[in-house]
């Protein structure tokens, strides 16, 4: 385990399982739609990586990036798109990706934006949901584990662009980030 991890939450064959069933659970709600998955930079990667080779419709790939966070772990609530998606998105089945909704504003703000251009449809899968701390209602259609309100990392999710390549879920040490 990494130093700066007080405990793991899920152990990567947890993780792993728990994504088969998602996929699953979404090839069921698709039953073979086109889909343009948008895949929240970066936090998400991971899971998108992890979840798409297990999807059976026809699957177009994307990626946006937004963020609220910098290097803090506190959300300041502010949005800023600093890469958008490049494919279309009107008419089409949008399954968008997150690591984590904590807030729900990020995802309230990109769905907000993905509607506006015209989308048939969008559904969330998110892998981690963190209620504690919600400012704004979201829809979330698959969710991966709820998680109590720590922050943490692995699995895609950084401090400070660090950790993402944990294959666990992990908490991380708060002298870490309390100096
Ligand atoms: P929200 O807008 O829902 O407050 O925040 C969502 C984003 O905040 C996530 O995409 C993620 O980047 C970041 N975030 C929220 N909680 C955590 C956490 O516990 N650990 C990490 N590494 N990032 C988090
Ligand atoms: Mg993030």
């Amino acid at each position: 385990m990494n130093e700066n991890v007080e405990r793991i939450l899920f152990t990567e064959e947890q993780l792993k399982a728990r994504v088969r069933e998602m996929a699953k659970e979404i090839n069921k709600h698709f039953n073979g739609e086109p889909v343009v998955v948008v895949s929240v930079l970066k936090g998400s990667v991971v899971f998108a990586v992890d979840l798409i080779k297990q999807l059976d419709m026809p699957v177009s790939l994307d990626f946006i990036c937004a963020s609220s966070y910098g290097s803090g772990t506190i959300s300041s609530g502010k949005l800023v798109i600093k890469k958008d998606v490049e494919l279309e998105v009107e008419g089409q089945n949008i399954l968008l990706l997150e690591d984590i909704i904590d807030t729900g504003e990020t995802l309230h703000e990109i769905m907000k934006m993905l509607k506006g251009r015209g989308a048939k449809s969008i559904v969330t899968a998110m892998m981690f949901d963190k209620p504690a701390r919600r400012k704004k209602a979201v829809q979330a259609d698959f969710i991966g584990f709820h998680i109590p309100d720590e922050f943490v990392v692995g699995y895609g999710l950084d401090y400070d662009e660090q950790y993402r390549n944990l294959p666990y879920l992990g908490v991380l040490k708060r002298s870490v980030y309390e100096k």
